[in-house]
């Protein structure tokens, strides 16, 4: 299995009339299906699996989940049997029909589907020992990737030199990806976090894994929660990959480049800003959503 972290270029984004400078670091560039921040996440994660000879990798996700996507590519070239504990019980009988869970199906992940009250034990320790007496012992991956080891992944998003930017932007899940970057960036940048979903125990979690405070979360983006969209972001999506030959997810990159371009048309940036957005992957969720909106006679992504 071969990841591409040189393909993560950075591109200008041409803006007309404006007087701040927008760029784009490729990260979805790395791999096909372990994209953008889940490469920079695993990485670590994979390792200590192996080091510590552990023949199994378990984590949780919903069903258009990127993660569970990237656990399931991963865990098949590198030889790790993968289990997916899945959020909604009423999906079993949907594999087929579901993009996400047919290809981590077709990667040899083997599935538990548990109700929402179920999955919210997702973090508790009986739960988890339920778990390994029905599957064998595993290395644990927590929901959406996030532990240390995936910070320590992420903090080689940045490299010295993209010190030249202003402000460096990225979508927010878990907190793990904004984690790394606040880490690794310098104490003069900006690290702006876009969360992809309502909900006010990021700010806590985030403060778990940073000690620099050269950061904020823009919490007016998400949309209305998280894998909610409207026709105006689906449009954004499509116009935005038209104009600019790059294409981006309903779920968090789009969302996260909506709020750039609002908070530049605002005037949220100082003249002569330099901004770095972080394109973190997700274009493996494209199918799933385009499936969603057609049966809510909404335009797709193209
Ligand atoms: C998972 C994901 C995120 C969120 O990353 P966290 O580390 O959980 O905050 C952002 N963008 C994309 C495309 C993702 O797949």
């Amino acid at each position: 299995m071969i990841f591409k972290p040189e393909n993560s270029v950075i591109q200008q984004i041409t803006l007309p009339n404006k007087d701040v400078e927008l760029f784009i670091k490729r990260e979805d560039k790395i791999h096909e299906f372990v994209s953008g921040n889940k490469y920079r996440k695993l990485k670590y994660n994979l390792l200590e699996a192996k080091t510590r000879g552990f023949k199994t990798l378990l984590t949780f996700g919903g069903a258009y989940s990127n993660h569970i996507a990237a656990v399931a590519s991963a865990g098949l070239g590198f030889q790790f049997k993968t289990i997916g504990v899945i959020r909604g019980e009423e999906l079993e009988s949907e594999i087929s029909n579901n993009h996400t869970l047919r290809f981590a199906k077709q990667n040899g992940m083997q599935f538990k589907f548990v109700s929402r009250e179920v999955y919210r034990n997702k973090t508790s320790e009986s739960f988890i020992n339920e778990l390994k007496n029905e599957f064998g012992d595993f290395y644990l991956i927590p929901e959406g990737g996030t532990n240390a080891l995936a910070v320590r992944g992420c903090e080689e998003i940045l490299v010295d030199i993209n010190g030249r930017y202003d402000y460096v932007c990225c979508a927010v899940g878990t907190g793990g990806t904004i984690s790394g970057l606040i880490n690794c960036s310098k104490l003069r940048q900006q690290v702006l976090g876009f969360p992809a979903l309502k909900g006010g125990f990021l700010q806590q979690d985030i403060s778990n894994f940073v000690e620099q405070t050269n950061w904020e979360l823009i919490t007016d983006y998400h949309f209305r929660g998280y894998a909610k969209v409207n026709e105006g972001l689906i449009k954004f999506i499509n116009q935005f990959k038209k104009e600019h030959g790059i294409p981006l997810d309903p779920v968090y990159t789009g969302k996260m480049m909506f709020g750039i371009f609002d908070l530049i048309q605002k005037n949220y940036f100082p003249e002569g800003s330099k901004i770095l957005a972080i394109h973190t992957g997700g274009l493996q969720g494209i199918k799933g959503m385009n499936a969603k909106l057609v049966k809510r006679n909404l335009p797709i992504i193209i």
